[in-house]
């Protein structure tokens, strides 16, 4: 019965998004875990809900002209999907990447509406950003490209309404020049984006609170088998922000990082990259240098290579959505590692995750893993409403329970038999919240014996 209609609803939306296959890959991850908890609690009328969640407030897109360093004029796209406000405003980040689509910002605001409900903080779910390649182009044309983005952007932001953070191709130099270009037309210093430097509103432990907060998790999971880190080796995709303040955590906590990667190939570290090493190449990101141009490093750059060669006990893909393929998880499962965990947004196709799952390999769901960033998001919204800044032993602890708090509710709701399904756990535990909410403020009726 639940099977049958969620088939229907997925076909439903299927037939609204024919061209949006990331994003119903996303509702298709949700939709079973939600038709299991609809039908363990008997309440049919939470369809309804679904309904509502699988389907954006508002699709926003509009020209950028900017000027290049030759003078001549260039045309990009700007997106946002305000997907659904129904916990607080709109909330979640940019990525300047040159695939980006609407179909991406799609599945993008789709998970981080369950991924705001999880941190517990009132905050909706929202992304947008522009098919824009930041790579490849000087420091003025970035600036130049972000303050013709933020002037179309600016009509649709605001404190109470949507407030972007970075994500993919934004970091903290972007987002100051977003931030500086709001207040140039609006004349006023509002907190209408998170992700700001600290010297002008930006919370501490921010940059690194993705990375930081994905291993509390881990943690936290590990904890619950009376393990720890220390000794644990780790094989990472990514050297951007995510990737980055992971292994910074991972090397912290007596874990032993063997790659890094990005769009071009792998670096291979076999003694395990030092945290001395990883703050070069922090020093090394915030000039925009490649992986392969980093010098000081021990360990080789394998251009055309991914890190799933290689052996580990844990494996935490950092980079991007489907990273890990069918291919992919092969070779991963040939290593037979204990964990992977998902740190960058959907990293894994869902016929990856049907391996893992047959594999008996646990998968830690990105949707709560790297919950950590947005969390902290919200903690700089707070400060900046209150005209304050934490301190970083503030921000952190605050993370810190914030991430418990999330690894909490993955266990309640995940609990199985043999032990916990933690993807389950966190769709239910989100799902749960939205409904509630959805109840009160009455877009849905649980009362209503069936909604079909
Ligand atoms: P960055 O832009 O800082 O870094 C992205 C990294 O991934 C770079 O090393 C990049 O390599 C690599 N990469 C990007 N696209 C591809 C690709 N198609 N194939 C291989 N490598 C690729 O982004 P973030 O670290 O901020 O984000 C990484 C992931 O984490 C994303 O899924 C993002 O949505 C998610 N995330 C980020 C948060 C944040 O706070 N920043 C919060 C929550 C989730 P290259 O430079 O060569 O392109």
């Amino acid at each position: 019965m639940a099977k049958s209609q969620l088939d229907r609803k997925l076909q439903q939306i299927e037939q609204h998004y024919p061209n949006s296959p990331q994003f119903l890959q996303a509702v298709h991850e949700v939709g079973d875990d939600i038709a299991h908890f609809i039908h363990s609690e008997e309440q049919p009328a939470l369809w309804r809900a679904f309904d509502v969640l699988a389907e954006p407030d508002r699709i926003i897109q509009f020209r950028v002209d900017w000027e290049r360093d030759d003078g001549r004029y260039a045309c990009n796209r700007g997106f946002r999907i305000q997907f659904n406000n129904t916990l607080g405003p709109y909330k979640g980040g940019l990525r300047f990447h040159s695939d980006a689509s609407i179909d991406e910002f799609m599945f993008l605001g789709f998970e981080q509406t369950f991924k705001n409900s999880l941190t517990g903080l009132p905050m909706g779910g929202a992304k947008g950003g522009a098919d824009f390649d930041p790579k490849q182009h000087s420091e003025n044309e970035i600036r130049r490209f972000c303050q013709a983005f933020i002037t179309q952007l600016a009509h649709h932001i605001g404190p109470d309404r949507d407030i972007p953070a970075g994500d993919i191709g934004v970091g903290v130099r972007e987002i100051g020049y977003m931030f500086h270009h709001y207040k140039t037309l609006s004349n006023q210093f509002k907190g209408v984006l998170t992700g700001k430097h600290p010297t002008f509103g930006g919370s501490c432990i921010r940059e690194e609170a993705t990375g930081y907060g994905a291993v509390y998790f881990l943690q936290d999971m590990l904890q619950t088998k009376d393990e720890s880190l220390q000794g644990k080796t780790c094989v990472l995709s990514g050297a951007g922000n995510v990737a980055l303040f992971t292994a910074k955590k991972l090397i912290d906590k007596g874990a032993k990082v063997l790659t890094l990667s990005d769009s071009q190939g792998v670096y291979y570290d076999a003694d395990g990259i030092t945290a001395e090493q990883i703050e070069t190449l922090i020093a090394a990101r915030a000039k925009r240098q490649r992986l392969a141009e980093i010098t000081g490093l021990n360990g080789d750059y394998s251009k055309q290579e991914k890190p799933w060669q290689f052996g580990a006990d844990i494996v935490l893909p950092c980079a991007t959505q489907n990273e890990i393929d069918q291919t992919a998880a092969e070779q991963i499962l040939q290593n037979t590692p204990q964990v992977i965990v998902e740190c960058a947004n959907m990293p894994c196709t869902e016929q990856a995750l049907q391996q893992f799952q047959q594999a008996d390999v646990m998968v830690l769901p990105s949707k709560a893993v790297n919950a950590g960033g947005v969390a902290v998001s919200g903690l700089e919204i707070s400060q900046n409403r209150a005209r304050l800044s934490w301190q970083a032993s503030h921000v952190d602890e605050r993370l810190q329970t914030i991430m418990q708090d999330i690894h909490q509710q993955c266990v309640r709701f995940g609990k199985t038999k043999t032990g916990v399904d933690y993807q389950r756990g966190a769709n239910i535990a989100a799902f749960n919240k939205l409904t509630q909410a959805l109840s009160y403020s009455g877009l849905i009726d649980t009362t209503e014996e069936s909604s079909a």
